[in-house]
């Protein structure tokens, strides 16, 4: 099973695959930088060569970056588009070091302008990036599901087909548990029928990664925000039939529930537990 959850990136790659060893996981994911925005640490070469090495030795992987929380590739103003542009072609060029890495954005905000405005603005910024990178980058970029809170591109599978149709980019996605509740989809009582719907919109082969997080709101609340594994309204049964999907157990999945390391730790025992 790979599993793992979110780590402080502030001691490095290698320290990261460290105490991911340490609680049991084998995938992690980090902040590419401050995920309030702002510039990114200079890249130590000698810790990504650790890390490599490391990682191959303990199996560790794929890797899963986070953009910054502040990045809006559909903003109302070119300031804040372009700081979305700027920091995503920085982001996939330090991620160019770690090949085969995952990096896992929130489409953006509309802000008003409509979701229709958003996905054009979204889908024309991939596509600028994706040119202008000089080769194939070779990270996987992961459109994430969004609970449709405030004016959110993403709130449905479909918002997201329509960005991957309109770049012809192969994109990936990135299924947020606590997101897609919020956003109206019943893993609970109908996770066949959930795993359908992202099948014939999206298409399971575009799914890459499992934010799987626990939520303190109910179905289609529209809120986001992550409980831990059990103590939420998605609740512990969900999360044993979602492990043991077979569309889903050989995913990737990464816990952002509200724990510590102890706390990340134990979720981590309790879900691979659960998998048959
Ligand atoms: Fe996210
Ligand atoms: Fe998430
Ligand atoms: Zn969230």
């Amino acid at each position: 099973m790979k599993i793992g959850c979110h780590l402080s990136s502030s001691g490095g790659y290698l320290a990261m695959a460290q105490t991911a060893v340490s609680i049991g996981a084998n995938v992690f994911q980090f902040f590419t930088r401050n995920p309030r925005g702002g510039a990114a640490k200079p890249i130590d070469k000698a810790d990504v060569a650790a890390f490599l090495e490391y990682a191959e030795a303990n199996g560790i992987g794929p890797i899963l970056a986070h953009a910054p929380y502040t990045l809006n590739a559909a903003g109302d103003n070119t300031r804040v588009r372009d700081f979305a542009e700027m920091t995503m072609t920085d982001d996939l060029m330090r991620l160019e070091l770690t090949p085969g890495a995952m990096y896992n954005f929130h489409p953006g905000s509309h802000v008003g302008q409509g979701s229709e405005k958003g996905i054009e603005l979204i889908s024309d910024m991939l596509k600028r990036i994706f040119d202008g990178f000089g080769k194939t980058p070779s990270t996987t970029v992961l459109l994430e599901t969004m609970s449709g809170k405030g004016s959110e591109v993403g709130r449905n599978f479909e918002e997201l087909r329509e960005i991957i149709d309109r770049t012809g980019l192969p994109l990936g996605v990135c299924l947020d548990t606590c997101h897609i509740w919020d956003g109206g989809y019943d893993i609970v009582n109908d996770l066949d029928g959930v795993l359908e719907e992202f099948d014939r919109v999206v298409g399971l082969d575009r799914l890459m990664a499992i934010h799987t997080n626990d939520s303190m709101n109910v179905l289609g609340a529209h809120k986001d925000r992550h409980e831990k594994i059990g103590k939420g309204k998605i609740g512990l049964a969900a999360f044993e039939r979602l492990v043991n999907h077979p569309k889903l157990k050989d995913k990737p999945f990464y816990l952002e529930t509200p724990c510590d390391l102890q706390g990340y730790k134990q979720e981590i025992a309790l879900l691979k537990g659960m998998q048959r």
